[in-house]
């Protein structure tokens, strides 16, 4: 074997855990990909080239790294795990602009990060397959951080790609699809079956492109309200709106206000959450605001 061979190969997988004498944590979310087409199909869809910076979470010991440092002018990647951190000194040997951060994600100051790693970038995507145990913090807290991004590519939990890509009226749509959707326009790019990773996970996966948004589709009166709107809405999805919005709102009051609320948005109180789109959704929750209703 020679050092050319790519990292994701299952030889030169194989072999760098080897010698490395390196053991999955599975509490990380250790699966690492040995597939060469997915890993194209990832670094594709992120739409990177030397001017363009790349922010990867959990390189692994640098599948994914590798193809983006052939592709992007920047590459920076944050690993929390400590033991990963020789391998991918030793992989990365070759590409200067690279740069591999020890820390979680999820502490991490991600403007300053941005600041620091990304100065010299014309824009900069969010590349990752994400340990599936954190997947939903991680994403929306890139998402809700107002960071200079273009888009992020992750390989996540299939089941969590469709809820975040979900249209209003089927069983995946609910509080995480509008939340993703107030920030980005989703994508799904594949699917991903459990075959090409080590050590396999027990589920399916998929990859998902989201483009994030500069501007918000719907200009509310207060974003931390309409989140609490959506979220009540659903707390409970078999219920009717108007049954779940009592519970969190009107308590101790009668219905007949909540009833006119609702017909001032144009909702019916027997319609369900998942009937709703966003726009819907902003309305209802600038009529419940100017009501006085607070979180
Ligand atoms: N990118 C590699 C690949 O595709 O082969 C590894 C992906 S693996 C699914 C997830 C990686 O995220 C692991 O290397 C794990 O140690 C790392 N990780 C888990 N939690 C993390 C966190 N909070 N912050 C940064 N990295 C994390």
């Amino acid at each position: 074997m020679t050092n050319r061979e790519d990292v994701s190969t299952p030889r030169r997988t194989k072999e760098i855990i080897q010698r490395h004498g390196f053991q999955f944590k599975k509490s990380l979310g250790q699966n690492f990909l040995i597939d060469q087409n997915i890993l194209a199909k990832i670094v594709d869809a992120a739409g990177l080239d030397e001017t363009k910076g790349a922010l990867e979470i959990g390189p692994g010991i640098g599948a994914l790294t590798e193809k983006l440092a052939q592709a992007a002018g920047k590459v920076t990647a944050v690993e929390i795990d400590q033991r990963l951190l020789p391998i991918l000194e030793e992989v990365m040997e070759p590409y200067g602009h690279v740069t591999v951060i020890h820390g979680d994600v999820l502490k991490l100051d991600l403007q300053q990060l941005f600041a620091e790693q990304f100065g010299d970038c014309q824009s900069v995507s969010v590349v990752a397959n994400l340990p599936y145990y954190v997947t939903t913090p991680i994403m929306m807290n890139l998402l809700e951080a107002g960071l200079p991004l273009e888009n992020i590519v992750v390989m996540i939990q299939k089941e969590v790609a469709e809820r975040m890509a979900a249209s209003p009226g089927g069983k995946d749509y609910g509080s995480l699809s509008i939340a993703v959707q107030y920030y980005s326009e989703p994508q799904l790019v594949c699917t991903v079956p459990p075959s090409v990773f080590i050590p396999q996970p027990n589920v399916e996966s998929a990859v998902i492109r989201l483009k994030v948004r500069q501007t918000p589709p719907v200009q509310v009166k207060d974003e931390a309200f309409f989140f609490e709107v959506v979220q009540a809405s659903f707390t409970q999805r078999r219920k009717t709106i108007a049954n779940n919005l009592k519970s969190r709102f009107f308590s101790g009051e009668g219905r007949e206000r909540l009833e006119a609320l609702l017909a001032e948005a144009g909702v019916e109180p027997s319609r369900r959450a998942e009937t709703l789109s966003l726009q819907e959704f902003a309305v209802l929750s600038d009529v419940l605001y100017a009501a006085g209703l607070t979180v």
